[in-house]
């Protein structure tokens, strides 16, 4: 493949349309990079110039690029066969790593349903609860509750799920009723505490719908810990758990989508591990394969298995699948992965990693229009605003996000912030330095705001 970088991106602007991209700017405003290569934590563009991959490739890189241990596992796989279907078949690695996912998992997960990414993780979770309580003849529990500024995939039944006004208000006509919650956004009041106000109201809120119409509710889903593209909202210690509890009361089934959280990003395998619970769904993907190849998977518990476990005239089957269900060289690729979370034992290079990150960004706190500094694990966030104190942000045309996001390429970095929220999300094995080099060139960069300021004005 030998095209130069002139080509390549005449081709790009004029056949491809790019996600949650208004295309208008796209191809009317700067080059786009052309990613030719990576290795390690870093990516290399058709020129040649070098950046840290600051976003794990949109939250799923976790031992960087080209590792050969996975690259071996995928290729060692294609020799023997690249896909088969699970449908009506079985294959090694899908069931290989069927096992080692239930055996990582909070113990009372005992069964896998595959799909292709975190969107289908969610919409099988979904189809499953509302289903599960059909098969068992209570027919009326067909209502979700889940949480304002919530993201669960761009499917339909995801979207339904979703509480983003800018990405999900569009499509709510073609969505199913969902009963949205305000989430426990912490960082108005501050107080961190089990039991903190915004905690609790959000308690109070479910319960009262709860109380209103105990058997009306199929299913709750939750960002446990952290709600990633809503902003990397992160929920106070202890909430979790007590919305466990609620829905264990309500005998509401809980969906944990762990797509972005799953597999090491907080510092534990999984989000639930940290207030020891167990979801009666938990859905995967994202850092399921090490970010190499699309896969989904979706873990449930013996009781919502058995209920679909009858005869076949009964007809309590769960008919979803898709085409590449499980596939093999994607379940290579996470087994591969699996491995080197124990070998290189990441999870504790992420608990040390984690309190670096939190000491870097907290640099940020108190800069001009810095409204918050938060982090959890390996997730860090730097919430910009015009006027912090006021809880005014920016016009949202004016990318300011973006914009300090598209800077840094200059100093060997690649961001992408969720509107004026800069996320710092790096491969989890990013080692010490290049931790601290990627934090802090992301926070000088927050001086240059009121020069960017100043050009939006003139340019308005
Ligand atoms: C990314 C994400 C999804 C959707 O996953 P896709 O693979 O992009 O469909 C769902 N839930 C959460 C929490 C995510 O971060």
């Amino acid at each position: 493949m030998s095209y130069d970088t002139e080509t390549l991106i005449a081709l790009d602007r004029e056949y491809v349309w790019h996600p949650f991209t208004p295309m208008k700017a796209w191809v009317e405003k700067a080059d786009p990079l052309v990613i030719a290569r990576g290795e390690g934590i870093y990516l290399y563009d058709t020129t040649g110039r070098r950046y840290i991959d600051g976003s794990a490739s949109i939250w799923c890189n976790v031992h960087g690029h080209a590792v050969p241990v996975i690259d071996a596992a995928i290729t060692a796989q294609l020799q023997q066969v690249a896909h088969t279907s699970l449908l009506g078949l079985a294959n090694i690695p899908s069931t290989l790593l069927a096992k080692r996912l239930i055996d990582l998992a909070p113990a009372g997960l005992r069964k896998v349903f595959y799909s292709d990414n975190g969107s289908t993780a969610v919409e099988v979770a979904c189809k499953m609860a509302y289903q599960f309580w059909q098969n068992q003849g209570q027919r009326q529990r067909t209502r979700f509750l889940a949480f304002d500024w919530a993201y669960h995939g761009d499917t339909l039944g995801a979207v339904s799920l979703g509480g983003i006004p800018l990405f999900h208000q569009a499509f709510k006509n073609l969505c199913f009723p969902v009963d949205l919650v305000a989430p426990p956004i912490c960082w108005s009041c501050r107080d961190h505490q089990p039991g903190a106000a915004c905690c609790g109201r959000t308690l109070t809120q479910l319960e009262a719908l709860l109380q209103k119409s105990p058997d009306a509710y199929a299913a709750l889903i939750v960002e446990p810990l952290v709600q990633g593209a809503g902003g990397m909202l992160m929920a106070p210690p202890g909430f979790l758990r007590a919305v466990r509890d609620v829905c264990r009361r309500y005998d509401v089934l809980l969906i944990a989508d762990e797509v972005m959280t799953g597999f090491g990003r907080t510092g534990t395998m999984f989000a639930c591990e940290q207030e020891d619970v167990c979801p009666d769904f938990m859905c995967l993907s994202k850092g399921l394969t090490a970010g190499y190849m699309p896969l989904g998977a979706t873990l449930t518990t013996q009781r919502v298995y058995d209920a679909f476990y009858a005869d076949p005239k009964e007809l309590k089957t769960f008919f979803h699948g898709h085409t590449f269900t499980g596939h093999p060289l994607a379940c290579a690729a996470a087994l591969a992965s699996l491995d080197l979370f124990e070998q290189n034992q990441l999870l504790s290079h992420v608990q040390a990693m984690a309190p670096i990150m939190a000491e870097e960004l907290a640099q940020a706190r108190g800069m001009p229009h810095v409204a918050d500094v938060r982090t959890c694990g390996l997730i860090g966030a730097i919430e910009l605003m015009a006027d912090p104190a006021e809880k005014q942000p920016f016009p949202y045309h004016w990318r300011i996000g973006g914009e300090l996001c598209t800077a840094l390429r200059s100093k060997g970095v690649l961001l992408r912030p969720l509107a004026d929220v800069v996320v710092i999300m790096p491969p989890l094995a990013i080692n010490e330095n290049d931790l601290r080099y990627l934090c802090r060139v992301a926070v000088e960069s927050i001086v240059q705001i009121p020069h960017l300021i100043e050009r939006k004005m003139q340019e308005s």
